[in-house]
Formats: structure tokens, C-alpha cells, sequence
């Protein structure tokens, strides 16, 4: 049964729990709304009201919510088996799992590591990068190259290669290893064309490497849309070009596709299909599960994997694990949410109404106070600006995007408040008629708050 006691609950949360982003000054006095069930895509809040999922969670609520298919699996497993140790013992859900994923995977990437989420399959991912170049005899080359507006994750190694500056002065990121570079941003473009933009990025890669010496360089980590940081799709062919420069200097290519992967651009995996790169390493979270339990992994591809075992690797152990990699109920559950997203066919409806769900948010574009809309997949966004010649919004576009998120969540939509963006990136089971609500909401929301800043026409 649901808890439904909400002031408790809001007590007991404002009295007791660290939230992932707390302003210390008012630890204790903020108050969350109380959620208690879903189903679809919506939630109920304690006070009885339903609410649209805009941004799926946070981007991972793929096939909706209730689905009895997953919780059924997971209810299995942990009857059956809940727990098994990784080190010693093999489990039928991790075997199959790593087996599907080696096929929803482009390429050669074969090789299957699990872990607890984005975070740990991101640091994994940069461990194993370390470990590769150990065991190829090349102890000085360590670096890894990020965006700034990339976000990577929240243990010490990933926050350091996130590129949200804004996150940095609260921790001591240590950085002697990471070297960043501009982001991709075609609103960064200025005067110059996408291409000549384009153009500029490479060469700063490419001068970076020269700088840097590529003999110290392991890794480029690179989300093929900066999610977090801004839903920043780069410029047309961007990716191609940088995994070129990767493969001259032998750097591995790492692609986050934390947010993008299972289904969330319209395909199993963007990097290939979408952006028309095969990286070396995928890492994925968050749609494995549709967010029903955590996990998180990362796939290898074979070549990389041939250079660092067999006869070249004598004496050299891979030692990085969880106690939760391989975790049962985790695994059954993305077998049945891979399952259900197969038999529904729920990645070509994604697919298939993608160019809907793109157009709908760009009829704002005729609202003073809406900049830009873009979207890829059903990842996008709104953002909102007072001045719409700026690229970026400054602490009056952010105070005003807030505003129109709290509008649109009392007229019943969640929109993730992402700096001046309206981030939505909704379940991937969304319909035609589910996207014209989200849209009308955000309409009015806009309207309403922009004329409260007095705003009243696009000139
Ligand atoms: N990589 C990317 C691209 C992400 O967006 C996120 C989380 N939003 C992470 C890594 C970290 O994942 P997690 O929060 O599951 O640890």
C-alpha cells in the first residue's frame, strides 16, 4: 500500500534525508512534493493530483510505469535467487543480459562489464582505460579529454570530468589528469557557420593532442547529446571527425550513453545509427532497467579487448568490481524491459514519432520568451530566454524558466528545471495525443509567465 500520510512524509524527508542538490542554507525547510504511485506516464502526488512524467524521471522511465512484466521478473528472481557474488558465481540473468546487450551494441562491442549505475559504469569505463594502457606497457598514457557541458557522474573521478562548472567549487575536483575542451554548442557558433564551428572544434582537439603529446592521452569521453549539461546536440558530423583524430592517435573512444542508449534517440544505441560513430567503449544506466532497479554497465569492443588478453596480458588481473555487478533482480529486470521494448516495438515507435514530438515543441518557437527548441529522439528541450539573441541564459532567464516550471507543474506537467531549459524527455511509450498535452501545458505556462515579465510579442 501506498504511504499517503504526506505531511509525514514530507516531514520525515525535509528532517532526515541528504537530497543529491541541497542549498545548505535551507537544509530542513524545503519540501518535496510527496509522489506515491505511476502508471504510464504519470504520477500521483499525495494530494491527490496526476501528473504528466516530462522528463521520464530522469531519462530513464522508458516503457512507463506498472509495467507487471518487470515487476514480475524482479519478484521472480528474488524469490529464486536474489543475490549471487560476481568473483565466483555465474547467473543465467547476467549471462543472458551481457548476450542481448551484445547484440543491441554496434560493432564489435562484445564484452560486457555491470555495474550499479551511470556513475560506476562511467568510472569503470575511465579504470579500464588506465588498466588498458598498463597493460600495454604505456604507463604514461593516462589522460582523458571531456567538454565542457559534458556531465559524466558523481563519484570522484567522473564529477572531475564533468564539465558543469558550475558544480565545481563545492568539492575538490582533481583535474591533473583531465583536459577539457569547448562545448559543442551550435549556439557557441557566434558568427561563424555550423561548419567553420565544426571546423574550429576538431582543430582544438587536434592542437590539444599536439600540446599534451598523444603518447599521454588515453581516452576522449564524450555523451553523444550533452544531456545534462544543456540538451547540446554538436554540429553535424562532429562525432565522425573526433573518432577519426581518436583512431590516428590511438586514443580510446569512450561514448556515455547513459542517457542517449535503449531507445531514448530512436535506436538500442545512438552512437552508430544516429551520430554514425562505433566507439571503442558504450557505458549505459538508466533505460537498461527503465529505471525499475539500478544498474549500469559498459561494453568493450573485441579488438580493444584482443590487446589486453590472451598472450599479451600474462600476470595482469582485471580488478575492478562490485559487489553488486551481475546483480540478479537487476539483470532479470532489463531482460523483461528489453523483452517488453521488443515485443512492443517501443524504440521504432520512439523512432517513428520523434519528428511529432519535434515539431510540437518548435510550434512555441512563435512565444516571446522561447529562444530555441530542439530534440533528438524523444530527448528535448525548451529555452526559455528574456533576450533571445543571448546564447546562453543568464540568472534573470533561469529565475524566469523556474517560474514557468512551477506554472506548468500546477497545471499538472514535471518539467526537469534545468537552468533555463524546459527539459522533457518523456517515456518512450508516448503518444501523439500524450505529446499535444505536454505542449498545450507548456503554451500556457510560457504565455502566462511571460507576460507576468511583460513580454507580450516576439519583435
Ligand atoms: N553519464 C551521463 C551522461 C548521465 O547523464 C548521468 C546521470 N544523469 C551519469 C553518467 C551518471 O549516472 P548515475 O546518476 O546513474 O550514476
Amino acid at each position: 500500500m501506498a504511504d499517503t500520510r504526506q505531511d509525514d512524509v514530507a516531514t520525515a524527508m525535509r528532517e532526515h534525508v541528504l537530497l543529491p542538490a541541497q542549498e545548505m542554507a535551507r537544509l530542513g525547510t524545503a519540501t518535496q512534493p510527496v509522489l506515491t504511485h505511476a502508471e504510464g506516464i504519470y504520477v500521483h502526488a499525495a494530494d491527490g493530483r496526476r501528473l504528466i512524467d516530462g522528463p521520464a524521471g530522469m531519462w530513464c522511465a522508458q516503457v512507463g510505469y506498472g509495467r507487471k512484466e518487470i515487476v514480475d521478473a524482479i519478484a521472480h528472481q528474488a524469490m529464486a535467487l536474489p543475490y549471487a557474488s560476481p568473483w565466483y558465481m555465474a547467473t543465467s540473468p547476467a549471462a543472458r543480459l551481457a548476450e542481448k546487450i551484445a547484440t543491441l551494441t554496434p560493432g564489435d562491442l562484445n564484452r560486457v562489464f555491470f555495474t550499479t549505475g551511470g556513475s560506476t559504469a562511467v568510472d569503470s569505463a575511465l579504470r579500464f582505460s588506465e588498466f588498458y594502457n598498463n597493460v600495454l606497457g604505456r604507463p604514461e598514457k593516462k589522460r582523458i579529454i571531456v567538454r565542457f557541458d559534458g556531465y559524466h557522474g558523481s563519484t570522484a573521478l567522473t564529477a572531475a570530468c564533468t564539465g558543469r562548472t558550475g558544480n565545481w567549487p563545492n568539492f575538490d575536483i582533481r583535474q591533473d589528469r583531465i583536459s577539457f575542451l569547448s562545448s559543442p554548442n551550435p549556439r557557441h557558433a557566434g558568427n561563424r557557420t555550423q561548419e567553420a564551428f565544426l571546423d574550429d572544434l576538431v582543430k582544438e582537439f587536434e592542437d590539444r593532442i599536439a600540446d599534451l603529446g598523444p603518447e599521454t592521452i588515453a581516452a576522449f569521453l564524450a555523451e553523444p547529446i550533452l544531456a545534462s549539461g544543456g540538451v547540446i546536440i554538436p554540429p553535424k558530423g562532429y562525432h565522425a571527425r573526433f573518432k577519426e583524430v581518436c583512431e590516428r592517435h590511438d586514443i580510446l573512444y569512450i561514448s556515455d550513453e547513459v542517457v542517449t542508449g535503449f531507445g531514448r534517440c530512436g535506436e538500442w544505441f545512438a552512437s552508430e545509427k544516429v551520430f554514425g560513430v562505433v566507439p571503442d567503449i558504450i557505458t549505459f544506466a538508466k533505460g537498461v532497467t527503465s529505471g525499475y532497479v539500478p544498474l549500469g554497465g559498459l561494453a568493450i569492443s573485441d579488438k580493444v579487448m584482443a590487446r589486453i588478453s590472451g598472450e599479451n596480458a600474462k600476470g595482469s588481473w582485471f580488478t575492478n568490481g562490485y559487489t553488486y555487478t551481475n546483480h540478479p533482480v537487476s539483470c532479470a529486470a532489463a531482460l523483461a524491459n528489453i523483452e517488453l521494448m521488443e515485443r512492443e516495438g517501443v524504440v521504432e515507435h520512439a523512432r517513428e514519432i520523434s519528428g511529432y514530438f519535434a515539431d510540437a515543441l518548435a510550434s512555441l518557437l512563435d512565444l516571446p520568451g522561447v529562444a530555441d527548441t530542439r530534440a533528438v529522439g524523444l530527448v528535448g528541450c525548451v529555452q526559455c530566454l528574456l533576450d533571445p539573441t543571448r546564447a546562453d541564459g543568464n540568472d534573470d532567464d533561469k529565475a524566469f524558466t523556474r517560474k514557468i516550471d512551477e506554472r506548468c507543474f500546477e497545471l499538472g506537467l514535471i518539467v526537469r528545471p534545468l537552468g533555463d531549459l524546459c527539459v522533457i524527455s518523456p517515456p518512450l511509450i508516448i503518444t501523439r495525443a500524450q505529446i499535444d498535452d505536454i505542449v498545450a501545458i507548456l503554451r500556457q505556462a510560457i504565455s502566462e509567465v511571460g507576460a507576468a515579465h511583460g513580454l507580450t510579442s516576439k519583435e
